[in-house]
C-alpha cells in the first residue's frame, strides 16, 4: 500500500518525464496525461468533482466541467495519482470535496507535489509576493497555493 512519502517519490518521478527544464512553473498535466497515455474528459456531474474509470489498461480520467480551469488541474493530478498509485487495486474511483480516506490522501499528496514541488514553489517565493501570485504562476487554486505556503512558514498560519 503507498504512503505519502511514496507518493510524493512518485509526483517526483512523474514530473522527470517532463525533462530536466520544464518550460514553466505551471505543470502541464494534460499533456503528462497523455504521455502516460491517460484520457481526459469533461462530464457532467453535479456533486463528483472528478474520477478515475477504466482501471489500468484503458484509464480515463473524467472531471467536473463546470469547475475553473485551476481546478481541473488539481483534480487531473488527483486522478493521476489514483492511476499511478492505485489502479492496480482499484478499477475506478470517484472523487468528492471532502472525502478522507487514505487513498484520497495519498493522490492529494502526489496532486501537491506535482504542482507544487517545494524546491519551485521557495524558488518562486518573495516576500512581496501573495498567495495569489503562486496560484496564478503555478496554475492552482489559491487556497492550495496558501496551504503550501503555510506548510513551508513562508506565510503564517491564519
Ligand atoms: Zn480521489
Amino acid at each position: 500500500m503507498p504512503s505519502l512519502a511514496y507518493a510524493r517519490e512518485v509526483a517526483a518521478e512523474t514530473l522527470s518525464l517532463l525533462g530536466p527544464n520544464p518550460p514553466s512553473p505551471a505543470v502541464p498535466v494534460l499533456a503528462l496525461a497523455r504521455l502516460l497515455r491517460v484520457q481526459v474528459q469533461p462530464w457532467p456531474f453535479t456533486r463528483i468533482v472528478g474520477g478515475l474509470f477504466g482501471g489500468e489498461d484503458s484509464p480515463v480520467i473524467v472531471f467536473n466541467r463546470v469547475l475553473p480551469n485551476q481546478r481541473v488541474r488539481l483534480i487531473v493530478a488527483h486522478e493521476l495519482g489514483h492511476y499511478l498509485l492505485h489502479s492496480r487495486s482499484r478499477s475506478y474511483f470517484k472523487c468528492t470535496d471532502n472525502d478522507k480516506t487514505r487513498a484520497e490522501r495519498e493522490a492529494n499528496s502526489f496532486a501537491f507535489a506535482l504542482l507544487l514541488p517545494p524546491d519551485q514553489v521557495k524558488a518562486f517565493w518573495r516576500p512581496y509576493r501573495t498567495a495569489g501570485d503562486v496560484a496564478a504562476t503555478f496554475g492552482v487554486p489559491e487556497e492550495m497555493a496558501a496551504w503550501r505556503l503555510k506548510g513551508m512558514g513562508l506565510i503564517s498560519k491564519g
